[in-house]
């Protein structure tokens, strides 16, 4: 008996030829045991995002209702499309309930002029419910016995970090295995990716692009065979191939290799997709929704044999650069301890660091959106007791992460590494320090992070 959980991305389900395209998918290749795990349509959430921001601006009630309107006339046509009219009336329903609770949500909002992380996740999270009854009426309509979960019905409970919240697994492992085990075998659960819930049933999300954590959360807990992630490209790719129009698919990659890309910027997985993959060694599949001929990419546990030093090139962007200096830094103990503490308070999330020997100074680099609370926060800790003189940033800076296992000791990579790079005209900001063994990294102007990729990738790929 084998169990698959499947998750597709929004591109794959960007118009209702999509949609009819992925429900064909998931019937050529369902296992005898499916779960089904879907994103919003694309472009849904980015426009739920946008119009919240403007409603809290102060748009008119007029224009909430038009925006619904769109959203309601977007999700029905698909339906009409798609869905077999023996078999639309429960989807029909559900998207005019939604949609009249988008609308209710959104003139509360105006209402407040507030948007709180948490009624952000409200917002969010009509995306992947409009769309789960969708996909789910295709699959009846292809003869499959299917039925629609939000991810909290699902069983996926949370902590109360709106926008980035993480499973709390005991919970979840049980309530999923009662909601969800049941069925299985007998009909597909259609489960909305990024969103789950909090003790209290309030709605979470677990981060954009966060369908692919569903995925393997639900991979986790139900002991899956196999975790597969269906995208709008043929897999990890040896880099970007919106950057680098050369990239190629990477036909095996190991957890840890896969998670350090994650981690550094390649949007084809959330980077906390990989690691409850990892911790029940199920092997995860990265696949192409628009051309199923190609296997994709494999991620397993180890690799036997590597034959590539370095295996791919990330890039990350949106970050920023902060410097603490000062010479009163120098032999004082636990100031870098007192400033990842002050970060850590404010929830700030440390992506890389780096200290220069003569102590004077720390580097560290953060999400270009959590600046400001930085600097606060570090200002307040140090400013005025002579340790710290001063609390530099620098934005619009890009974090190029070079990963292979074969770079374990293999000599001479990060010379090559830093060659390349200079010799394509690229300045380098910052290396990390003591950085994973597959895995070096460094911080560039964001504007030559493409130049740098590109060097790397003609360097080490072909
Ligand atoms: P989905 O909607 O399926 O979740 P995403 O847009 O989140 O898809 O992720 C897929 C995109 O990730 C690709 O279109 C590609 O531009 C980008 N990407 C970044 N780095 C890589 C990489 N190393 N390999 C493959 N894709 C990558
Ligand atoms: N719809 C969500 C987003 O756009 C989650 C996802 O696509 O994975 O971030
Ligand atoms: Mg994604």
């Amino acid at each position: 008996m084998k169990r698959v959980v499947m998750k597709f991305g929004g591109t794959s389900l960007g118009n209702a030829r999509r949609i009819r395209r992925v429900a064909e998918i998931v019937k050529e290749n369902m296992a005898e045991e499916t779960v089904v795990v879907v994103s919003a349509m694309g472009g849904v959430t980015d426009s739920l995002i946008k119009t919240s921001e403007r409603v809290v601006e102060g748009i008119s009630e007029t224009e909430i209702k038009e925006f619904v309107g769109d959203v309601r006339e977007k999700h029905l046509a698909a339906i009409k499309d798609v869905v077999d009219s023996k078999y639309q009336s429960l989807p029909v329903l559900e998207v005019e309930k939604l949609c009249s609770e988008l609308e209710k949500v959104l003139i509360g909002v105006s209402y407040v002029g507030e948007l709180t992380p948490r009624s952000m996740d409200h917002i969010m999270s009509f995306g992947e419910r409009l769309s789960a009854p969708i996909v789910s009426g295709a699959l009846n309509s292809l003869g499959i016995k299917s039925r629609w979960f939000d991810g909290y019905s699902a069983g996926i409970v949370t902590d109360s970090n709106f926008g980035k919240a993480s499973p709390i697994w005991h919970l979840t492992e049980k309530k999923v295995a009662d909601t969800l085990g049941p069925i299985l075998g007998d009909s597909i659960p259609v489960v909305t990716g990024f969103i789950a819930g909090n003790e209290k049933g309030r709605i979470t999300t677990l981060g954009r692009g966060g369908s692919d954590y569903t995925a393997s959360i639900l991979g986790s807990v139900l002991r899956a065979d196999e975790i597969w992630i269906w995208t709008d490209v043929d897999g990890i790719m040896t880099t970007d191939p919106k950057l680098v129009k050369e990239a190629k698919t990477i036909k095996v990659i190991s957890f840890i290799e896969a998670m350090e890309l994650a981690y550094f910027g390649a949007k084809v997985l959330h980077p906390k997709t990989i690691e409850p993959a990892m911790e029940r060694s199920i092997p995860v599949r990265v696949r192409n929704t628009f051309n199923v001929d190609n296997e994709g990419t494999l991620i397993v546990r180890e690799q036997k044999k590597i034959s590539d030093v370095v295996k791919a090139i990330s890039v990350m962007d949106e970050v920023a650069l902060l410097t603490i200096a000062g010479v009163g830094m120098i032999g004082v103990p636990g100031v870098a301890a007192k400033v990842f503490n002050a970060l850590a308070k404010e929830d700030v999330n440390i992506l890389m660091i780096s200290q220069g020997s003569s102590e004077a100074n720390i580097s560290i680099v953060i999400d270009q959106k959590d600046m400001e609370k930085a600097i606060g926060t570090i200002r307040d800790v140090f400013l005025g007791r002579n340790i710290v003189r001063d609390v530099h940033q620098k934005s619009d800076v890009a974090i190029i992460a070079v990963v292979g296992a074969g770079m374990r000791g293999t000599k001479g990579v990060a010379a090559r590494v830093f060659t390349a790079v200079a010799d394509a005209g690229v300045n380098v900001l910052m290396i990390a320090q003591g950085s994973s063994e597959v895995n070096i990294s460094f911080v560039v102007q964001e504007k030559d992070a493409e130049m740098a990729a590109r060097a790397l990738h003609q360097e080490f790929i072909q």
